[in-house]
Order: C-alpha cells, then sequence, then structure tokens
C-alpha cells in the first residue's frame, strides 16, 4: 500500500480502539482492490467526541466506524440518519458527502446475512428469542423486525432494562409483536418450544463463560442458535446446541458482514469475496498468540 496525495481517509472511532479488527479487514479489502484507501484507528475520549467528529469531517475523511462508547452519543452530531439507524438509536458507520455526515447502522443488516449464510434463515413470519438487551440486541431486534419477523423477544438478567428496550423499538417497529421476558424463563423447556431462533446478543461466552440454565431441548427441531460471540470461536452456547443436534455459528459473520457493508457505502464497491474474513480470522489468531504469551 503506498499512501500518497490522494490517498482516502477511512478509520474507526472508539474509546479504546486498540483492540478493534476492523483496520485489519478494511485494509486488507482496500489493497486487494487496488483502492488507494487506508483505515486508522482513532482513540477519541467521550468528552471530544463533538471535536473530533468535527475534525474528521474537516480533514475530509470518506468515513468511518463508530464503536464503544459513542454509538449513541454520535447521533446529535451528524446531519442525516437512517430510518433504521434512528429505530436501533445507534450509529455504527459515518459517510461524510463534502462535510454532510449520514449515520448507518449496518450490524442489523450484518446479523441478517450472517443468519442467512450460515442457516438459510430468513425473518419473515418467524419467532426469535433474543438473550440480552444492550446495544447489539438493539440492533437485532430493528433488523428481524424490518425484515418481517412476526415476534421478537427479548430476554435480559436485568428485566427492567428488557422492557425499557421493547417499549422504546417499538413505535418505530409497528409490524412485530415485541415484547419481553424475565431471563428466569430460560430454563422452561417449553417456553423455548415457541421460537425457531435462538440468538445471543449479551457478553456471556466470552472468555468462555456459559449460561446457568438453558433448556436448549426445549427448542423445536427446526430451530438454531447464533451466537453474537467470536472469542473463543467455540463458545460454550454453541457446544450446549450442537449437543442438542441443533445449527449453531459464532459472530464472525456477523462482525465480516457489518464491515462489507460499511466498506460499500463508503466506495460503492463489494469487498472481494472472503477477503474480510480471512483477515479477521488471522487476527483472532494472532491477538490468541499474544494472549498464550502474555499468560506465560
Ligand atoms: P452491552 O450494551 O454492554 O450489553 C451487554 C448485555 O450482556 C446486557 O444485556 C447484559 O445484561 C448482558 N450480560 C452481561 N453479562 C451477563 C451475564 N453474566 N449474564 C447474563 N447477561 C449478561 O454490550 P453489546 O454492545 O450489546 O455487546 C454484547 C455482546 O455482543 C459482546 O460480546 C459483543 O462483542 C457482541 N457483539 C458482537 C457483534 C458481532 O459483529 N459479532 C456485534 C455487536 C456486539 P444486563 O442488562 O443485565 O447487564
Amino acid at each position: 500500500m503506498t499512501v500518497d496525495g490522494r490517498t482516502a481517509l477511512t478509520g474507526i472511532v472508539g474509546y479504546p480502539v486498540s483492540h478493534s479488527l476492523s483496520p485489519l479487514m478494511h485494509n486488507a479489502a482496500f489493497g486487494e482492490l487496488g483502492l488507494n484507501m487506508v483505515y486508522l484507528p482513532f482513540s477519541v475520549a467521550p468528552e471530544a467526541l463533538p471535536q473530533g467528529v468535527a475534525g474528521l469531517a474537516a480533514l475530509g475523511v470518506r468515513g468511518f466506524n463508530v464503536t464503544i462508547p459513542h454509538k449513541v452519543a454520535i447521533l446529535p452530531l451528524l446531519h442525516e440518519i437512517t430510518p433504521e439507524a434512528r429505530a436501533i438509536g445507534a450509529v455504527n458507520t459515518v459517510l461524510n458527502r463534502d462535510g454532510l455526515l449520514t449515520g448507518y447502522n449496518t450490524d442489523g443488516i450484518g446479523l441478517l446475512r450472517a443468519l442467512e449464510g450460515e442457516f438459510g434463515f430468513y425473518p419473515a413470519g418467524r419467532s426469535v428469542l433474543l438473550l440480552g438487551a444492550g446495544g447489539a440486541a438493539r440492533s437485532a431486534v430493528a433488523a428481524l423486525s424490518l425484515a418481517g419477523a412476526a415476534r421478537v423477544v427479548v430476554a435480559n438478567r436485568t428485566k427492567e432494562r428488557g422492557e425499557e428496550l421493547v417499549a422504546s423499538v417499538a413505535p418505530h417497529l409497528p409490524g412485530t409483536l415485541l415484547q419481553s421476558a424475565p431471563f428466569t424463563l430460560l430454563s422452561d423447556a417449553g417456553f423455548l418450544s415457541g421460537f425457531d431462533l435462538l440468538v445471543n446478543t449479551t457478553s456471556v461466552g466470552m472468555g468462555g463463560s456459559a449460561f446457568g440454565d438453558l433448556a436448549l431441548t426445549g427448542l423445536p427441531p427446526h430451530a438454531a442458535i447464533y451466537d453474537m460471540v467470536y472469542a473463543p470461536l467455540e463458545t460454550p452456547l454453541m457446544e450446549q446446541g450442537r449437543g442438542v443436534g441443533l445449527p449453531v455459528a459464532n459472530g464472525i459473520g456477523m462482525l465480516v458482514a457489518q464491515g462489507e457493508a460499511a466498506f460499500t457505502i463508503w466506495t460503492g464497491q463489494q469487498p472481494p469475496a472472503g477477503c474480510m474474513k480471512r483477515a479477521v480470522l488471522e487476527g483472532i489468531g494472532a491477538a490468541t498468540l499474544d494472549i498464550v504469551r502474555q499468560s506465560k
């Protein structure tokens, strides 16, 4: 890659950003397509976000991703927000057109593409159980609902947070029956029997942590289990799901697909097939090696 006077700039704004796999994904795709573009990490503290965003616009960056803790705080700093990002209440991708900043959320489309790719699952008319009520759950509820899901139930450890999520997105998503449920119902096989898909949007599974009492035997035989967690690549939930004979997948497909969608927003082009996924898997391999080295 050669940086010259015409190189277009993209990047990720977060705090911290050092763990992000996005620079690897995007720079690999720019390189493979021979685009004169580069993707950089921008560590911006919460109190500096307005200056940071104004600075990026003034510098003429083509666009940037937004990650924790800025996905919600950035909304009032943008000129336009897509209806999906508005329904989710969070932005993860910004496009800069001559100073006009438009906010998108590609997490939802990332999830839908992953579900299609992994399971051939299409939400129209289906019932989905979501575990968790954080930012990832918000994007999942909106995407599944806008794709025609009949019913989405949010089960969260902190019940009130699940109820708040449903109350805040329901006015934007009238076509789907949206409900919240207490976490304790997850041990009830009869409750789980009503769902075609279970999605873990919580951080449970990271580093090998596991849910306690989850009655996966209750899920119908055609159901699938999607775990947004991708480190480890085989999560305890996936092991449990395999144990009851259901198809399972980790969050890599979603991570890659949300990145591919952002890439297309900035470049108008599809990234080369498999390129971003290879870069992520190589990055995760390197991160794992780092952890092993540090623990020795
Ligand atoms: P977040 O806003 O902080 O929400 C965290 C969620 O996890 C909350 O619902 C929280 O419940 C729940 N939780 C945390 N610890 C728990 C435990 N021990 N038992 C039960 N529930 C627990 O985080 P987020 O942004 O939504 O991200 C959540 C996960 O999704 C992370 O692992 C992230 O890496 C992953 N993710 C993956 C992708 C992808 O592309 N694959 C994209 C986005 C996010 P309470 O409300 O009760 O605290």
